[in-house]
């Protein structure tokens, strides 16, 4: 059996384009939606991540702003800046892009966003939002994930899920969004002994590890629906992520490559949010 490919950049085109039609008609109400996207140092990784943010909200007619900072640009000095965001009437996104230098700690900017503001969903506020199942916005890449799942027709109710990670901001979110749509979810992580246990009787698998390989063939259930959220690089250099690819096409049902999976749906979920947070509704931002 071979897989059907899950094409994150089409599925992506379909929901941008309606990111873009709701845009038009929230800025059409003197509501153009606005993201800010805060850089701190000079990161090459992070710096293109943000990049593309910014462009992305561009190309489908978001208002953007972004502040980029030198490495030793002080925690007051960015916590101020995040205030005078939490005030300003034209943004309706906070993102502050991670990891920040050393000097600075991460907790207490995420937790500086105002909470309706939080497009990443990072904090303890929007955590514990979806940890009790209340409405709010949901980190980008497990609701990205969500949707690539949800594309397949396959019903995720009843479900048996592992999701191989448990990271704040991918692995555990991640699970929690399988247990809304009433999957059976097992959450496995490093001190797991024996991964394969797991996965080969799971209907769906998520990998988010940041380890190629991490998922081959024998470990993967005939039919089973595969989310690569990794993101590393192969012996060539050349982006991978953390499932087998070619071996585990040969037994799943539905995959999702790397690249042109889970990584353009970050964004365009970063988007949604942006949206959410303006205070649309899209048909794509019903995830939990
Ligand atoms: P992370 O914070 O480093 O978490 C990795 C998780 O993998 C941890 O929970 C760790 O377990 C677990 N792990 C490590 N080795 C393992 C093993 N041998 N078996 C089972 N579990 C193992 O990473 P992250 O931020 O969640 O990101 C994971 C990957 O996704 C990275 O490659 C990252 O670049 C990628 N990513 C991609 C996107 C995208 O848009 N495509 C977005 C975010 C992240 P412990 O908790 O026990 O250490």
């Amino acid at each position: 059996m071979t897989a059907q490919t899950i094409d994150g950049i089409a599925l992506s085109r379909q929901i941008r384009s309606e990111v873009g039609l709701r845009a038009a008609a929230l800025t059409a109400q003197g509501r153009k939606p606005g993201l800010a996207v805060i850089l701190v140092g000079d990161d090459p990784a992070s710096a293109v991540y943000v990049r593309n943010k910014v462009k992305a909200c561009e190309e489908h007619g978001l208002h953007s702003v972004l502040e980029k900072y030198d490495a030793a640009l002080a925690e007051s000095a960015l916590l101020a800046r995040i205030a005078a965001l939490n005030a300003d009437p034209t943004i309706h996104g906070i993102l502050v892009q991670m990891p920040l230098p050393r000097h600075i700690d991460p907790q207490k900017v995420i937790a500086a966003i105002a909470t309706d503001k939080d497009v990443d969903g990072f904090s303890v506020h929007s955590a514990g939002a979806l940890m009790t199942g209340l409405p709010g916005l949901r980190p980008a890449t497990p609701y990205g994930c969500m949707k690539l799942i949800e594309s397949t027709g396959v019903p995720i109710k009843g479900r048996h899920a592992v999701v191989i990670g448990r990271s704040n901001t991918v692995g555990k979110p991640m699970a929690l969004l399988l247990l809304q749509a009433h999957a059976t979810v097992t959450v496995c992580h490093s001190a797991t002994p024996d991964l394969a246990v797991h996965t080969r009787a799971a209907d769906i698998v998520v990998a988010a590890v940041g380890r190629r390989n991490t998922l081959t063939a024998a470990m993967v259930k005939p039919g089973a629906i595969v989310i690569d959220v990794g993101m590393n690089r192969n012996d060539e250099g050349r982006l991978c992520g953390d499932v087998d690819y070619a071996g585990v096409r040969e037994v799943a049902g539905w995959i999702t490559p790397v690249p042109g999976g889970v990584g353009p749906m970050t964004i365009t979920m970063l988007l949604v949010n942006t949206l959410q947070a303006a205070g649309a509704t899209t048909r794509a931002g019903t995830a939990g």
